[in-house]
């Protein structure tokens, strides 16, 4: 016979865990869900006026919120969106 009184403490530490694996996944998702620089055509110059200083995506110094790796502010891509 199961005592109630024995099983509660694992069953929150095996709800414990569960949460802190689902709280670390969308973090983890995110970081994978960056752009191939090569997927958008970035290139380190800028495109008729429209540079990465410029862009809504743009995270200074140096980097995306959608493509990954080192991001110029000079640069450019096809995500590129201008600021409001
Ligand atoms: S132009 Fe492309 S690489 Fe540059 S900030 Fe915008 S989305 Fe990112």
């Amino acid at each position: 016979m199961i005592n109630p009184t024995e099983t509660a403490p694992r069953r929150r530490a095996v709800l414990k865990a569960g949460i802190a694996v689902l709280a670390a996944a969308p973090a983890t998702a995110l970081a994978q869900q960056k752009l191939a620089q090569s997927a958008v055509q970035y290139q380190t110059s800028p495109k008729d006026g429209q540079m990465c200083s410029n862009c809504v995506n743009f995270i200074a110094p140096n980097a995306c919120k959608l493509v990954d790796g080192n991001i110029s502010p000079n640069g450019w891509c096809i995500a590129y969106g201008p600021k409001a």
